[in-house]
């Protein structure tokens, strides 16, 4: 079913909410989400009221159309689209006060609204897309199981191929190949391969570091289905496990297992996050899990709800986040399991279903 229209109007009603007569959309996967436009170059106005209007460049001439039907009104600028907002606000019929996605648009940009500020208020706007962007509907879903599948598929041949003596790079190579070849977009964010004292650093980029027998081996990264990312972490033993590598893994499955079984809609990002972390913290490892437990995927690979410390938002129904508890010990290690959960009115469904259980490999 074609959300579109629903997605304008729930738009619409979210600008008259703000007391605002119009939206600049700068973020490409606000503009996609609103318009199913693709390109890299666009800007879009909508207002409460009249038809979305759509500013691209020539290169996306043939390709707009198809994928905006009437969606949008569409501007092909011949130049900078900067240059067209002007005559596209004035089309507009509605009144002055223009909202700005404050956190999408670079001061740069910002300073090219100056000379329209006479004519137009321009006010800042947080997250009015992004809030609606929360909750997936069956089409997103779809995508998003696709996406899943085609990533566990990928990790499934790609640890076939992993042994020791590759440096992790080579192993992001293999796995970045089963996944374009089982039919992935682009890598949704540059694939994480952590080998030995390495996996203690939560955000560790593949290096020319080699995998030696022993050692723990971190692998998180994901797929992209028609624009729509997972995000999956496994946490591998290298040839032979030790009793702190099974310990620690332990730990970190239960709670996996705990947060994933437990979450649900409705309860805040904290409560949420607490879940997994009470249950790290009282086996003695509440330290070594610094960061939060898990954020919503969709169009972009971290965007809301957030599950942390801070959160206060209760998790809207139809949300997708991960879940994704660690234990990082510098010097030592790290594990990391991160699954991808649908929270639905009925509870919490996972679905992620790669092995948790700490596979010896290479
Ligand atoms: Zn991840
Ligand atoms: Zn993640």
């Amino acid at each position: 079913m074609e959300r579109r229209p629903q997605r304008l109007r729930a738009l619409r009603a979210a600008l008259i909410e703000s007391g605002v007569d119009a939206l600049l959309v700068t973020s490409l996967p606000n503009i996609r989400y609103l318009t199913g436009f693709t390109g890299s170059s666009a800007l879009l106005v909508a207002s409460v009221e009249a038809h979305p209007m759509l500013l691209t460049d020539f290169r996306y001439a043939a390709q707009v159309g198809d994928e905006v039907g009437d969606f949008a009104r569409v501007r092909i600028e011949p130049a900078s689209l900067w240059d067209g907002l002007r005559d596209v606000l004035s089309n507009i019929s509605g009144g002055p006060r223009i909202a700005f996605e404050s956190a999408h648009l670079s001061h740069a940009d910002f300073e090219r609204l100056a000379p329209l500020a006479g004519r137009w208020q321009f006010r800042p706007s947080t997250a009015l897309v992004e809030a609606l962007r929360e909750k997936k509907d069956p089409g997103e879903l779809v995508h998003i199981r696709e996406a899943v599948r085609i990533a566990e598929a990928a990790l499934e041949r790609a640890i076939r191929d992993v042994r020791v003596g590759l440096t992790e790079r080579q192993v992001a190579g293999i796995l970045e190949h089963h996944l374009r070849d089982l039919g992935s977009e682009a890598a949704p964010f540059e694939t994480i391969v952590a080998s030995g004292e390495r996996s203690a650093l939560p955000h560790a980029r593949a290096t020319n570091r080699v995998l030696g027998a022993g050692e723990l081996l971190l692998i998180d990264f994901g797929a992209t289905h028609e624009g729509y990312c997972s995000d999956i972490t496994r946490t591998f033993a290298l040839q032979s496990v030790n009793p702190e590598m099974q310990g620690v893994h332990d730990i970190v499955r239960e709670a996996n297992l705990t947060a994933s079984g437990a979450v649900r809609a409705g309860m805040r990002g904290r409560d949420a996050d607490a879940l997994a972390r009470s249950y790290i913290a009282s086996r003695g490892h509440g330290e070594a899990f610094g960061h939060s437990l898990g954020h919503g995927i969709g169009l972009e690979v971290h965007e809301g709800p957030r599950l942390a410390r801070t959160a206060d938002a209760p998790l809207p129904v139809g949300a997708v986040v991960t879940i994704e508890p660690g234990i990082y010990r510098p010097g030592w290690g790290g594990v990391r399991i991160e699954d991808d959960v649908h929270l639905t009115a009925g509870g919490a469904e996972v679905l992620t279903s790669f092995p948790r259980e700490l596979m010896v490999i290479g």
